[in-house]
């Protein structure tokens, strides 16, 4: 697109932190060409069409750092039961979708992504050809991953972690597959990191693969990691480490690896982490959505990470991730030890633009509104109610936002929202579609698995 939106509120998020009021930005293409006063912007760029930003603030388009669009079709489900989700329901009910349904949760994702504000997802799942494109068609801008393991991930909750050397066959090829099809397609909007799922259950020689791949192709790496207290039991058994130490044992460790979660990291796997500079996606309202929170997010602050925020699983949400991120970050450290309130908005909101770019290795394409970078923009509205009065800008978007106030989405210099309606994708059918799919894959998983029990409440088919 060739635009200038004028008169507006500007949050860079750039180094300085600037907020502009009065500003205008301009776009040619796909880029940024122009940030500044209107006037001076107007005189510049007379040929662009303009498009009036009052009663808007232009944000850079939030980066969901970790999530698995697919999953949602375990949204309303699992939140709400204990035991291990991953291995119990996540990996289960990926296998039993089929490649069509895998590709409309995803784009249910996806438009929740959208109208959230996002420009930029970072899913890391399995089946990645199969729901891709779908994703891709969106206009979001991505990185996937297919999420390795060649531990058995469907015979873990029987108790069975033997090296399934065939199982692990099948992500390698679909992340070569990934890396050609994929990498650097769709005007280089869609990009590919290469996963390890999880310490417990990738062996020595998955990582070692993993980090050949990573290494071979220049991607970034990523990991789930001490997401629970199973995968703590069960690396301390198979290796007599940590999670974080038994990934530094096998070379995995480092600046180009982001680890989602560090949940049940200790102290000392803290050190190491931070030391090794790995990054951190941290998706503070999942891991606080089944009792107290648990990441000792303070000691990882005050260790110098970059710590890049998500939603993770069922849901895309991303002012969700922002305020209960403010709360448990400012929990993580104690309200009285430090002096004052801390941190404050603009830190979140960092946590899902710049530093979420860093974590993609994106800083110089993405994550704040400078001259130079990717047009990816997110147009917030600013008369809604929750929006006024209006002071301090980032405040009222951390404490009080919500995917309602999102009024147009910009990536890649195209619009994936405007003024509120979504351009790719026909809401109404997909919507139905993924309910119906909801329905048949839950239906087929519990037949064919006789010893996975039904969420707490069972399940009701609501005629909606
Ligand atoms: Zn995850």
């Amino acid at each position: 697109m060739d635009l200038l939106i004028t008169d507006t509120v500007v949050a860079t998020c750039d180094d300085a932190r600037r907020t502009l009021d009065h500003a205008a930005v301009a776009i040619r293409g796909n880029r940024i060409v122009g940030v500044g006063p209107t006037s001076d912007l107007e005189r510049e760029f007379p040929e662009l069409e303009r498009l009036s930003g009052r009663g808007l603030a232009v944000f850079p388009g939030f980066i969901n750092a970790h999530t698995h669009t697919v999953l949602t079709v375990l949204r309303g489900t699992v939140e709400d039961g204990d035991g291990n989700a991953v291995y119990g329901y996540m990996s289960p009910v990926s296998y039993e979708l089929t490649g069509p349904e895998r590709a409309v949760m995803a784009q249910l994702g996806c438009l929740e992504a959208i109208r959230s504000g996002c420009t930029t997802l970072v899913d890391p799942f399995r089946h990645l050809p199969d729901y891709a494109p779908a994703m891709a068609a969106t206009g979001l801008r991505l990185w996937l991953s297919e999420n390795c393991a060649d531990i058995n991930t469907l015979r873990m909750r029987l108790g069975d972690y033997s090296i399934d050397h065939a199982f692990g066959q099948t992500f390698i090829d679909r992340t070569l597959q990934g890396i050609e099809t994929l990498h650097g397609s769709h005007g280089d909007r869609v990009r590919c990191q290469v996963a390890a799922h999880a310490p417990d259950n990738c062996s020595p020689a998955m990582l070692r693969r993993l980090r050949e791949i990573a290494e071979k192709h220049g991607l970034t790496r990523t990991v789930h990691l001490a997401q629970s207290m199973d995968e703590v039991r069960v690396v301390r058994d198979a290796h007599g480490l940590t999670p974080a130490g038994y990934l530094d044992r096998e070379g995995f460790l480092g600046p180009d690896l982001v680890g989602a979660h560090w949940t049940f990291c200790t102290p000392d796997d803290i050190a190491l982490l931070a030391e090794r500079g790995v990054q951190m996606a941290h998706t503070p309202a999942n891991a606080s959505r089944r009792g107290p929170h648990r990441t000792l997010i303070g000691l990882i602050r005050d260790a110098g990470v970059n710590i890049a925020i998500g939603t993770d699983n069922m849901t895309e949400d991303m002012f969700h991730a922002l305020k209960i991120g403010l709360i448990v970050h400012r929990g993580g450290r104690g309200r009285a030890q430090e002096g004052g309130v801390d941190p404050q908005p603009q830190a979140l909101l960092d946590g899902i633009t710049r530093n979420a770019a860093r974590s993609v290795g994106a800083s110089a394409e993405i994550g704040s509104i400078e001259v130079g970078k990717k047009a990816d923009l997110t147009l917030i509205d600013l008369n809604q109610p929750c929006m006024r009065p209006l002071i301090r800008l980032a405040s009222n978007l951390v404490h009080y936002g919500h995917p309602g106030i999102v009024h147009s989405v910009i990536a890649d210099g195209a619009y994936l929202m405007r003024d509120r309606k979504v351009l790719a994708i026909d809401e109404p059918v997909l919507l139905r579609e993924a309910q119906d799919v909801t329905k048949r894959v839950w239906q087929r998983m519990m037949k064919n698995n006789p010893d996975i029990s039904p969420p707490p409440g069972g399940l009701q088919w609501l005629d909606a």
